[in-house]
This record gives C-alpha cells, sequence and structure tokens, in this order.
C-alpha cells in the first residue's frame, strides 16, 4: 500500500485546499490522491435518515488533517466524547467546514452518569460539549459505557433526569438522536433495558470474529430501528502479534478482523481508531467487503489460536459471580491489554492503581480459579490476571 502522510495528503489536495480549509462542497468529492481508497459501500443508518460509510472513525487522532483525510475518503460518522482527553476540540478544528456531511456521535463522560445526576448538570455538560466540538448541534448524544458495574447498576440509566435532558436537548436543537454504548460486563442487560423502553436511537457496542452472543440483542434493535455500530471490532490486534505464520502479513490480519464485521451483516456500520493517515488508508481498503474470502478466514484463525484463550471479551461478565474475592476480571484484562497491546502503559498502570486492593489480582496466586470453569470462551483467566498483576504494579 502507499504510504499517506501528512504531506503527501496536503501536496496532492492543495488545488483544492488552496493551502487552507477544504470547503465544505469537497465533502464528498473523491479523496485527492489518485487511487487513494475511499468508502465503497454505505448502509442506512437504523431510522436516522443518514447513509453512513461502512467504515466509521473513531478517535486517537491527534493530527485534525487526518480527520480531512477521512472525511474527503467519505467517512462520515465520527465518534468522540468527553472521555478521550482533548479529542472533541481537535474534532472541533475542522467540523465547521463538514458540518452537514458528517454525523457525530459524542458521549458523556460515564462517571457523570449517576442515579442522582440532575438534568441542569447534563445540560451544562452538553453546552460544553458543543464550544469544543465548535457546532451547535450533536447529531447523537450517547451515554458512554454502560453496563460496568463499577459505575454503578441499571438505576443509573433509569435516572429521568437524562430523559428529560435529551426532551430539552433535542427542543433546543442541540441534539437530533441518543443512544449508548458498551462493552462491559452488563452490555447486553443494560443495552436490552434502554431498547425496550425506547430510549435509544443508536447503540454502540463491542463486537469481533472472537465474540458470540450479541445477535439477538441487535435483532430486537432492528426491529425497532435502532442504528446498530461495532467498537472493539480489531480484538488485540491493534498491534502487531507475534504470531510466526503470519509474518509480513499483519496489515492482512488486521484488515480480515474489518472484513469479518462488514461481511457479518449485523452491523450499520463499525467505529475504528483511526490515529494516522496510514491507518485510514489501510482501513478504507476493505470498504465494500460482503465476503470473507478463503485466505481472510485463515488469517482469523491464525489469530484465534494464538490469542482465543488469552482474550477477555468484550460484553461479557459470565465469570462476574465466580470470584469468591470479587476480583475485577474483565477491568484488570482490559488493562492488561492497554499496557501490553495498546503500548499506553502509564494508562493501564493507573487504571490498576484505581481498582480497589482487594480486588485486584494479587488474590489470584494459589487460587484454585473457579472463575475459569465459567468462562465460555476458555480464557486462561489465573494466568493472565497473575501476569497483568506482575505488568501493571510496575512503577
Ligand atoms: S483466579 Fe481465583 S481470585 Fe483470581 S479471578 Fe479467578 S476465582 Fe478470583
Ligand atoms: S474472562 Fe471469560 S468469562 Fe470472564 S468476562 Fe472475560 S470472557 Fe467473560
Amino acid at each position: 500500500m502507499t504510504k499517506v502522510t501528512r504531506r503527501t495528503f496536503f501536496q496532492a489536495s492543495t488545488a483544492a485546499a488552496a493551502g487552507a480549509a477544504l470547503p465544505a462542497a469537497r465533502a464528498t468529492d473523491q479523496p485527492a490522491q489518485p487511487n487513494a481508497p475511499k468508502i465503497k459501500r454505505f448502509k442506512a443508518l437504523g431510522k436516522t435518515g443518514w447513509k453512513v460509510g461502512d467504515i466509521s472513525g473513531g478517535s486517537g487522532q491527534t493530527d485534525p488533517g487526518v480527520l480531512d483525510y477521512m472525511f474527503q475518503a467519505g467517512i462520515n460518522l465520527i465518534d468522540t466524547g468527553q472521555q478521550y482527553g482533548g479529542h472533541e476540540e481537535l474534532v472541533g478544528k475542522v467540523l465547521p467546514k463538514w458540518r452537514s456531511k458528517v454525523f457525530v456521535l459524542d458521549k458523556w463522560d460515564p462517571p457523570l452518569i449517576t442515579a442522582t445526576v440532575t438534568k441542569s448538570a447534563l445540560l451544562e455538560s452538553l453546552d460544553v460539549s458543543l464550544k469544543k466540538l465548535n457546532t451547535t448541534y450533536i447529531d447523537c448524544m450517547m451515554l458512554h459505557s454502560i453496563g460496568h458495574p463499577r459505575y454503578g447498576g441499571l438505576e443509573r440509566i433509569q435516572n429521568p433526569a437524562i430523559y428529560e435532558a435529551w426532551d430539552e436537548a433535542k427542543k433546543l436543537g442541540k441534539i437530533r438522536f441518543t443512544g449508548a454504548s458498551s462493552h462491559g460486563v452488563k452490555m447486553i442487560e443494560e443495552m436490552g433495558w434502554g431498547i425496550d423502553n425506547n430510549r435509544f436511537d443508536v447503540i454502540l457496542i463491542g463486537s469481533n470474529f472472537l465474540t458470540h452472543g450479541v445477535e439477538p440483542l441487535l435483532k430486537k434493535a432492528r426491529a425497532k430501528g435502532v442504528a446498530t455500530i461495532a467498537m472493539k471490532t480489531m480484538t488485540l490486534y491493534t498491534s502487531d502479534l507475534n504470531i510466526r505464520a503470519l509474518q509480513g502479513q499483519h496489515t492482512n490480519a488486521r484488515q480480515a478482523c474489518l472484513k469479518w464485521v462488514l461481511a457479518s451483516g449485523l452491523f450499520d456500520t463499525l467505529v475504528a481508531r483511526i490515529p494516522s493517515y496510514d491507518t485510514a488508508a489501510e482501513y478504507l481498503a476493505v470498504s465494500g467487503t460482503t465476503k470473507l474470502a478463503a485466505p481472510d478466514r485463515g488469517r482469523l484463525d491464525l489469530v484465534a489460536e494464538h490469542i482465543g484463550r488469552d482474550y477477555c471479551r468484550p460484553g461479557c461478565g459470565a465469570c462476574l459471580d465466580a470470584c469468591p474475592q470479587n476480583v475485577r476480571v474483565a477491568d484488570i484484562l482490559r488493562y492488561r491489554m492497554y499496557f501490553e497491546n495498546y503500548r499506553e502503559q502509564k494508562l493501564g498502570i493507573e487504571k490498576y492503581r484505581q481498582v480497589p486492593a482487594g480486588q485486584r489480582a494479587s488474590a489470584c496466586e494459589g487460587c484454585p480459579a473457579p472463575c475459569e470453569a465459567v468462562c465460555p470462551y476458555g480464557v486462561q483467566i489465573r494466568r493472565r490476571l497473575t501476569g497483568a498483576h506482575q505488568m501493571l504494579s510496575l512503577v
């Protein structure tokens, strides 16, 4: 694949951009580089009236030029949130020129959503996001990370203030649709409640080729016209894994993870973290996939063989009640993933430090691991957790 850089992107688009902001009229134009990958397939986003590209953008950028590149290539949904340190502001740098062309998902910070948060606190928070995003409206305002017991139970999202705030924000023209995101252990239960009670227009959930069990939730969503978006689609594969049989094929293997989601037909779109021009080009190249070819299946089988028993699946909480020590299995294994696979060591260590001492993985040493008997994926929980404890206790 031809390497895309800020320089090559802007050299190629200089004529269009005249050395400055791309005019909004170019939003649906082809990418400036000849043969640059672009979105090839658009699908209805539930009943929102939007058609969005099959690949959508998550956070991860530090250069606003990457956002311009993504939008010019046809990506027309961006997923941002208050929790993504500075990402709203970055989106705000380019959003005015793309505003009518791009569907913005924004999310309230998870600790803000409590059983007692007030309507006015939520509306104030919304105004802060609007300012950062440099816009007067957000297409879909979401509850971020529901289904994580560390923030509380179902009573959080049953707080009527949330729905009063959404209703008022809609009347004021500040939001158009509402929804929630989750990859937590109570994802199915809490998303199900929101859909049953007609609270969500859009759901954003953790799902990939190594997870199962979301189909009934998606069926329920579709029956009500709720838009379905996948995240966590790359599993542990954000960084290259040392799989001998895949040497030289890491790009293909990452792309196969995305292709699986596209070919599954389960979702309206998927959001992927896109930090760079190259990543955007790599992911855009799979847009339009409707079938998974044999070589891609082979690559996914190799990845599954390599990480299947290491990887704690998003949205699963099957071992939640099996640990007599109440160890925060899913959280701690995710922090290990930040450290080991996302190469965000500091984040992993900081998050682990916030786990109450009695719920850390130090309890796993010498434990007979009853948790492993109930894991539907055969994750070697004790081994992974004792390793996580060593890794994340580094100072
Ligand atoms: S190994 Fe034991 S202490 Fe650790 S999570 Fe499993 S049941 Fe809990
Ligand atoms: S360790 Fe297994 S059972 Fe526990 S949350 Fe992860 S995938 Fe589910």
